[in-house]
């Protein structure tokens, strides 16, 4: 069994990052711009800006946090939105969710302009992935198609699971599953038996949010298992969606949690705002 060391590929991503930067401004004299929206006190969305803010910092980009009390209106945001999408020092755009449940969200994602939705969540963007067209992708499937790719690992022909059918996480992973030739199938919380599909899985990629979801008698002897889940156990310990200690003796290579998708996404939200920096420049 082989680790998937996210931790390891996101400090060289940075890296790239970081010397891409340096690049930009010898040419440009402009660095990347990241601007991020961060709604009420969610702790989790603080922790994650934070995390995305020293990130930032590390790699030499500008970045602003517009921080909005809960009670917000959704004119207030879209004119925050729309500030940033003139401002000719931001190139990227991130907008923290969840939102609080008066906010309309899908509106507040289809306003970003498209070249500067480095989430990947804007409806154009959504729409170059499906016909496999370049575009921004949401960095937390592109850090696991990035993790495949330093490990060598062919997808092409091999029956992949996605585990989770979300906007953010399944669903464009399901997409650059199957734009890299895998056989892709998508479950969720009403497939019938989870266990038949995963257990003829060559991989299982899941993102559900439920802990010890798949366990030992749900994935095939020397299957690929990544796990996509962020959750806190009893103990306050992150765990993920896979029964780690159990399943990870028959895998071939799986990725543990922490320190393997986690790092990752950060690391190609710094790609993506580079990529936007270098389009706009
Ligand atoms: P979500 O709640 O929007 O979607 C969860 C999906 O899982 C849904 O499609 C639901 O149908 C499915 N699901 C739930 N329970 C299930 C079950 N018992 N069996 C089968 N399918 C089930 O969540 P999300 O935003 O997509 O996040 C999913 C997980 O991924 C969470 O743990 C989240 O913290 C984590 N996440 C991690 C990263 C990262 O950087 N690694 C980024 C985003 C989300």
């Amino acid at each position: 069994m082989q680790i998937l060391d996210g931790k390891a590929l996101s400090k060289k991503i940075e890296a790239e990052v970081a010397e891409g930067v340096k690049k930009l401004k010898s040419e440009t004299s402009r660095v990347p711009g990241l601007a991020v929206i961060l709604v009420g006190n969610d702790p989790a969305s603080h922790a994650y800006v934070g995390m995305k803010k020293k990130a930032c910092d590390r790699v030499g980009f500008y970045s602003v946090t517009h921080e909005m009390p809960e009670t917000i209106s959704q004119e207030a945001i879209e004119q925050t939105i729309d500030m940033m999408n003139k401002n000719p020092n931001i190139d990227g755009i991130l907008i923290q969710l969840p939102l609080p449940k008066h906010i309309d969200t899908t509106r507040l994602l289809e306003i970003v302009a498209p070249q500067k939705d480095v989430d990947g969540f804007h409806p154009y963007n959504v729409g170059r992935l499906a016909t496999g067209l370049d575009g921004f992708v949401p960095c937390t499937p592109l850090g696991v198609m990035e993790l495949f790719k330093e490990y060598n690992i062919d997808l092409k022909g091999k029956d992949a699971v996605v585990v989770g059918a979300s906007d953010i996480v399944g669903k464009p992973m399901a997409a650059l599953l199957l734009n890299a030739n895998a056989t892709v199938t998508v479950t969720h919380i009403y497939t019938k038996d989870l266990a038949a599909h995963t257990r003829s899985a060559d991989i299982v990629l899941v993102g559900a949010g439920v802990i010890n979801l798949i366990k030992e008698d749900m994935v095939k002897d020397g299957a690929i298992v990544i796990d996509i889940g962020i959750n806190r156990n009893e103990e306050g310990r992150l765990v993920g969606d896979v029964d780690f200690e159990n399943v990870s003796r028959k895998c071939s290579y799986i990725t543990p949690v922490p320190g393997g998708v986690g790092p990752m996404t950060i690391a190609i939200l710094l790609k993506n705002t580079l990529k936007a920096a270098q389009a706009n420049s």
